[in-house]
C-alpha cells in the first residue's frame, strides 16, 4: 500500500501525499523501508516523509548534495536532512555551515539553519539541543469566567490572554515540558491580538508569574486597533496523550497541543529568546479551531527556562 501512495506521488497525485503525511506523523517508522524507494522516485517533498530515515538514506541525500549533481534542489534535500535529525545529517550540516554546498548561494539561510525545521540546533558550545520533545497531550478547551481585572497590552489595551496555567506537579504536564527542565507552574500571558503581527515576549516563573517583556518592540505595521478585544474565553486544560508526537494540527479543531512538536502553516518559527539570543524550546500548539467557530491560523508556545522567557507567535495560511 506504502508503496503504491509513493508511486502516486512521484505522478503528483495530492490525495496520495496527505495519506502519506498521515502516515508519516502517526508512525514516521512505518515510512522508513520506503525512504529508499522516495529517493530513487525523486520524491523530496513533503520533507517529513523523511523522518526516522536510516543511514544509508542519510548517505545517500548527503553525497547528492555534496557531488553537486542536483544544486537546484539543495534546499529540499537539506529539509530532509533536517527532518531526518540523523548524526550524520548533522555532521554534515556542520561541515557545509563552513564549506558551503553547490547552489547554497541562492539559498535564503546558512546550511546549519535548516536544522530548526527538524526542531533542532546546535547551541553556542557546538552541543546539538532539541528544540521539542517526544511526549505530547492534547489540550483541550474548557469555558472560563471572564476576570475583570486581567492586565491590558500596552499596545492595543486589549485584556492580555492566559494561553496556558499548567504545573509540572502534575506528571503528564511534567513529561510533556520534560524537554524544557521547567519545573513548577507556568503561566503563558499574551496579546491574542497583537501576537498575530509578532513574537510577544513575557518574563515567566516557577511560581506562575507571567510578565509582559517591557522589550517587546511594537512593529509600525501592527493595525490600530479600533477597539481593545477581549480574548478567547477558553483555557486550555490537558487531554489524553498522543499516540505520537507528530499529531498536533494547526489546522484541525482538536489538533491543540503540549509537547511533541510543531505543526508549522509556513517555515518553522522557533522563537529566539531575548535573554541569550538562542532558539528557546518549543512548548505546544493553540489552533485558532480550538478557540473560535471560525478561528484560523494557529498560536505557538515557547519557553527558554534558563532565562525565564516565554514567548508566543502565530502563523496563518
Ligand atoms: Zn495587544
Ligand atoms: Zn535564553
Amino acid at each position: 500500500m506504502i508503496e503504491e501512495l509513493i508511486r502516486r506521488i512521484a505522478a503528483e497525485d495530492d490525495d496520495a501525499i496527505e495519506e502519506l503525511c498521515e502516515i508519516a506523523d502517526a508512525d514516521p517508522r512505518r515510512l522508513a523501508p520506503y525512504q529508499g524507494l522516495l529517493l530513487d522516485l525523486d520524491v523530496l517533498w513533503p520533507a517529513k516523509l523523511y523522518r526516522a530515515a536510516d543511514a544509508d538514506v542519510v548517505r545517500r541525500v548527503i553525497d547528492q548534495i555534496d557531488h553537486g549533481r542536483t544544486p537546484d534542489r539543495l534546499n529540499h534535500l537539506l529539509l530532509v536532512l533536517a527532518h531526518t535529525a540523523h548524526p550524520l545529517a548533522e555532521s554534515a550540516m556542520r561541515r557545509w555551515s563552513t564549506q558551503p554546498p553547490a547552489g547554497a548561494d541562492r539559498l535564503h539561510v546558512g546550511a546549519l539553519s535548516y536544522a530548526l525545521e527538524g526542531g533542532w540546533t546546535l547551541d553556542p558550545t557546538g552541543n546539538r539541543r532539541d528544540l521539542c520533545g517526544d511526549t505530547a497531550y492534547r489540550l483541550v478547551m474548557r469555558e472560563t469566567p471572564r476576570r475583570a481585572d486581567r492586565p491590558t497590552c500596552p499596545w492595543c489595551a486589549s485584556p492580555l490572554w492566559v494561553a496556558v496555567d499548567l504545573d509540572t506537579t502534575e506528571p503528564a504536564v511534567g513529561a510533556a515540558l520534560a524537554h524544557t527542565r521547567w519545573s513548577g507552574r507556568l503561566v503563558i500571558e499574551t496579546c491574542h491580538f497583537c501576537a498575530c503581527y509578532t513574537t510577544l515576549y513575557s518574563r515567566v516563573t516557577p511560581a506562575g508569574d507571567a510578565t509582559w517583556w517591557a522589550g517587546n518592540t511594537r512593529p509600525s505595521y501592527l493595525p490600530d486597533a479600533a477597539e481593545p478585544e477581549d480574548p478567547p474565553t477558553q483555557i486550555p486544560v490537558l487531554g489524553p496523550a498522543l499516540p505520537s508526537p507528530h499529531l498536533c494540527s494547526a489546522w484541525n479543531r482538536g489538533g491543540s497541543a503540549l509537547g511533541g512538536r510543531p505543526d508549522w502553516i509556513q517555515d518553522a518559527e522557533h522563537a529566539d529568546c531575548p535573554g541569550c539570543g538562542q532558539p528557546m524550546d518549543y512548548v505546544g500548539l493553540l489552533g485558532g479551531a480550538d478557540l473560535d467557530d471560525f478561528g484560523e491560523g494557529a498560536y505557538y508556545l515557547h519557553l527558554h527556562q534558563p532565562c525565564g522567557f516565554a514567548a508566543v507567535n502565530y502563523q496563518q495560511s
